[in-house]
């Protein structure tokens, strides 16, 4: 795809190396919109304001945004404090109603309950054919990178060419630490296999609660992404929406002192030599970890094989328990994260049955 980058958009972002976005979840009436847009203006380095007025929210009891009357309190933010302004659509309706607005707003986002639907996308990518608006598509609620892709792709194929991607995490079934799951291994895949599509991360609804925003932040950071989406807002105890994630203008101005963005390059010889060296010890250690996996899952067939000629079921719950237990002990002595020493026990062990099983079904032989 021929993608525009986000310097491209506009005349000010010619020079930035990553776009700030930062505003509340919901616009909730002028002055909190007003008010929480000094203290971002204030910050100095946000490059545009944020704010939901039609919320998609999940139960129709929750507070479901101010509508159409959002737009002239955004267009009074851009035009009193010359910040850029975006909006969240998801209906053609609401694409007519942004776009006849006399001050319109700079750019788009799709949600990720949009992202998530082939025939709501195609409809507002239906209603952008010929408009020049920047577009940043959310991830879908599912972890789809395809679903993802193919949202993109509907908006480009319709002339769009100012897009971004935004990042918010997946959603979670099950209780976790995160309000959405991050899911990093599709992140990494969707920068490899699309380079020319630059990637904004939405920490704020990742993290669920402004005390882990930090720790998301972090990780975007490591990633080296090419922007942050932060919900802001003048006083978050009294949101109408996501007010546990949201942290004030001031709070958002300290974080934003505290991080650095990363360099991709340096020119550092001393550094780039020293990089070289751990670089190439990492190397080492993967190709001892590749051995001993393949001698691992040898030992896994030869089990295997003995179980089928003794009748033994291939999932022993005794067995099980205790490697959990006894490598867990072992990754404590050696100072390991225990959730990623349960993450690369379970995955082991669940190669090992998916091993075994194609042994029992395929005969002695395989
Ligand atoms: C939002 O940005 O406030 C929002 C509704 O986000 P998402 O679509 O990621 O849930
Ligand atoms: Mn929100």
């Amino acid at each position: 795809m021929n993608i525009i980058p986000i310097q491209q958009w506009f005349d000010d972002l010619k020079d930035i190396k990553h776009i700030l976005i930062a505003g509340p979840c919901s616009a909730e009436t002028k002055e909190q919109v007003l008010q929480t847009a000094k203290g971002i203006k204030k910050i100095g380095k946000i490059n545009a304001f944020r704010a939901g007025i039609w919320k998609p929210r999940t139960s129709p009891k929750s507070f479901e945004g101010v509508g159409e009357i959002g737009l002239d309190w955004l267009a009074e933010v851009k035009n009193n404090y010359g910040i850029r302004t975006i909006v969240e659509v998801a209906t053609p309706e609401h694409v007519e109603k942004v776009l006849k607005h006399n001050t319109p707003t700079d750019m788009l986002w799709i949600g990720a309950r949009t992202s998530a639907n082939p025939f709501s996308i195609q409809s507002v990518a239906d209603a952008l054919k010929g408009v020049d608006i920047p577009v940043l598509v959310k991830n879908p609620v599912i972890p789809e990178l395809k679903l993802w892709i193919g949202a993109i792709e509907r908006f480009y194929k319709n002339g769009i060419q100012k897009i971004a991607a935004i990042h918010r995490g997946f959603y979670p079934y099950e209780e976790t630490k995160y309000r959405n799951i991050p899911k990093w291994e599709l992140l990494i895949d969707f920068k490899t296999k699309f380079p020319e599509i630059q990637i904004i991360g939405d920490p704020s609804h990742i993290a669920g609660k402004r005390e882990l925003l930090e720790d998301v932040i972090w990780m975007f950071i490591g990633l080296n992404l090419d922007g942050l989406m932060i919900e802001t807002h003048y006083n978050p105890d009294i949101a109408l929406s996501d007010k546990a994630q949201q942290i004030t203008p001031e709070q958002l101005d300290t974080i934003l002192k505290k991080i650095k963005f990363r360099m991709n390059d340096t020119d550092d010889d001393l550094l780039n030599s020293e990089l070289k060296k751990l670089r190439f010890s990492i190397d080492s250690i993967d190709y001892q970890m590749m051995e001993l996996l393949s001698r691992r899952m040898k030992l896994v067939r030869k089990i295997g094989l003995m179980k089928k000629d003794n009748n033994l079921s291939i999932f022993q719950l005794e067995r099980w328990k205790e490697i959990v237990k006894t490598r867990l002990n072992y990754g404590d002595e050696l100072d390991l994260d225990r959730t990623l020493v349960k993450k690369v026990i379970k995955m082991l062990h669940q190669e090992s049955i998916n091993l075994q099983s194609k042994l029992f079904k395929n005969g002695n032989n395989e």
